[in-house]
């Protein structure tokens, strides 16, 4: 029997490679959620802008290409991931080069607004769990439950070489922790919508937890703050 969750947005912030999404895909699956990973539009953003030659190899951004491109970009999820058009972009936005770039591009105002809109008309209709930097700050500042997550830096970045090595890439920890502190300091510092807690976040340090640990952790909170009594049976 699954524990009777009302239709919720759940808003989950934090900072690179705490395990956002794989939590928010496991709770989502655990209580029928739509998931969103806000991150892979971003992503699918500068994948576009790096193929169409607009970042330098300084990194500069053609910022007015990318406007005037930008209305008819076709971003979209499907069962296995974010395409743009017809083609499945998930693997391609996952490189480091990718995530070298994604913080400069996020910064850009325009871009924001442009990730923000389809953020909202994808999650219609609610019962929505959405991974960011500022779900629970901006993009859903209303949402019934925030959640931000922390964990040990070295963990993080371990976490992210291994998802690499596995994926059969062959990247140095050196740089993907270098990858996660520059993205870390860009997306806190920048001018619109940077990342930090919201105020009503519950936070969640799961440098110590199993997936299974978040999954209890998640359904205490979600229990207490919906006042549900009915005891949970997991799939997990
Ligand atoms: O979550 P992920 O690591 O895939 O996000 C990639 C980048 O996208 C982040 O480092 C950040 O620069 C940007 N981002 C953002 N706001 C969000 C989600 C991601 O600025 N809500």
């Amino acid at each position: 029997m699954l524990m009777n969750i009302p239709d919720i947005i759940i808003a989950v912030d934090g900072f690179s490679s705490t395990g956002k999404s794989s939590f928010a895909k496991m709770v989502a699956k655990e209580f029928s959620f739509l998931y969103l990973d806000s991150g892979a539009m971003y992503r699918g953003v500068t994948l576009f802008s790096m193929e169409s030659g607009w970042i330098d190899a300084g990194g500069k951004i053609d910022e007015p290409s990318l406007k005037a491109a930008l209305p008819a970009l076709d971003l979209h999820f499907e069962a296995d991931g974010l395409h743009m058009g017809e083609r499945c972009i998930e693997k391609e936005i996952r490189t480091l080069e990718v995530s070298s770039h994604v913080s400069p591009v996020s910064a850009i105002p325009f871009v924001r607004s442009w990730v923000d809109e389809r953020l909202h008309a994808f999650s219609e209709g609610g019962r929505v769990i959405m991974d960011g930097r500022d779900i629970g700050t901006t993009v859903f500042p209303n949402a019934e439950l925030k959640i931000f997550m922390v964990a040990d830096e070295m963990v993080r970045a371990q976490r992210r070489y291994d998802e690499m090595v596995a994926k059969g890439e062959s990247p140095k920890l050196e740089d993907v922790l270098n990858n996660l502190k520059e993205r870390d300091y860009i997306d806190s510092h920048r001018e619109t919508s940077p990342l930090r807690k919201a105020d009503d976040a519950y936070v969640m340090d799961n440098t110590h937890m199993s997936f299974h640990e978040e999954l209890v952790w998640v359904l205490g909170v979600i229990q207490g703050k919906f006042g549900i009594l009915e005891a949970p049976s997991l799939k997990w």
